[in-house]
């Protein structure tokens, strides 16, 4: 068997251009321009590299995307101030700051101190209780983008065993939530999972990922998924992104898992592209809900 490949970056680039006229409507209702504000802090590459996409994507969609940098010196105190007055301004809609924070910082006090209904990562405890209760203000990015990649390539969830692997409060743990919930954004159908979350203490992971119809690997070690640790036909949700070398590769070992799975996505070019897509639409709800809508 040879899995079809679902391609993230198409799919993100179709929400992008749905997200492009929802901004258009808005501003023609309301006047109101969605803005993201980012906060990096420090001088890591990767982070610098996020930063900027992020930056680039909401010129795409027609929002205002500004980047403030800090030097790495920055203090725990000065970051919170930033994070207040970005709070206070009533022309910023979503703030972000990325992670991780330069040594010496704090990053829980700084994340739990920015405005709920301007945390578009969809970190804050608030935000994460009411998702847990099945009434989510803001869907988490990453989380939502599987989400969003099996409901636009036509495969739904209910009823399937999936099973998780990796348990982080960014990605394993909310798409637990998302997708052992009784409704979604797309439905009932894309979401009454039978949940598995497997972690770095699940003994016999083979046997946990070989029971799934759907797999999603977010544990953050190169190619630790294979092909014998499928069941034939299963879909394969690969959200890892690891540097080896000179090279991206996934938490999936891509050749012999593409053999296997019925349908699989790459790295690059899968769930990476959703990630910046679900942040611009979180961006747009903050703009709607400040807005009033
Ligand atoms: P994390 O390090 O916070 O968590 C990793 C999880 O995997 C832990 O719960 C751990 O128990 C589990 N784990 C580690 N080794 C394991 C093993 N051998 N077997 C089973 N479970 C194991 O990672 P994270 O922030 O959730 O990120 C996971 C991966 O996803 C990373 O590669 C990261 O770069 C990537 N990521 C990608 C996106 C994206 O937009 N594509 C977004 C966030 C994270």
């Amino acid at each position: 068997m040879t899995a079809r490949i679902l391609d993230g970056k198409a799919i993100s680039q179709q929400i992008q251009q749905e997200l492009a006229l929802e901004v258009v409507r808005l501003r023609e209702q309301t006047g109101v321009t969605p803005k993201l504000v980012a906060v990096l802090t420090g001088d890591d590459p990767a982070s610098q590299v996020y930063v900027r996409n992020k930056e680039r994507a909401c010129q795409r969609v027609g929002m205002q995307g500004v980047v403030h940098r800090l030097p790495a010196e920055t203090s725990q105190a000065e970051l919170l101030a930033l994070v207040g007055k970005l709070n206070a301004d009533a022309a910023v809609h979503g703030i972000l700051v990325q992670l991780p924070l330069p040594r010496g910082l704090d990053a829980t006090p700084i994340l739990d101190g920015i405005d709920p209904a301007k945390d578009v990562d969809c970190f804050h405890p608030q935000n994460v209780g009411l998702l847990a209760q099945g009434r989510p203000r803001f869907l988490p990015c990453t989380p939502h983008g599987v989400q969003q990649i099996l409901f636009r390539s036509g495969l739904p969830t209910a009823g399937k065993r999936v099973v998780i692997v990796g348990r982080s409060d960014i990605v394993g743990k909310p798409l637990a939530l998302l997708l052992a919930a009784r409704t979604s954004p797309f439905g009932p159908e894309y979401a009454n999972a039978t949940v598995t979350l497997a972690h770095s203490r699940t003994p016999e992971l083979a046997e946990v990922t070989r029971g799934a119809e759907i797999v999603v690997a977010a544990a953050g070690q190169p190619e630790l998924v294979t092909g014998e640790m499928l069941t034939p036909g299963a879909t394969v949700i690969d959200v890892g992104v690891n540097r080896v070398g000179d090279k991206l590769v996934g938490d999936v070992e891509f050749a012999s898992a593409s053999r296997v799975a019925g349908a699989i996505t790459p790295v690059p070019g899968g769930v990476g592209p959703l990630t910046i897509a679900m942040l611009l639409g979180n961006t747009l709800t903050a703009a709607r809900l400040a807005a009033g809508l």
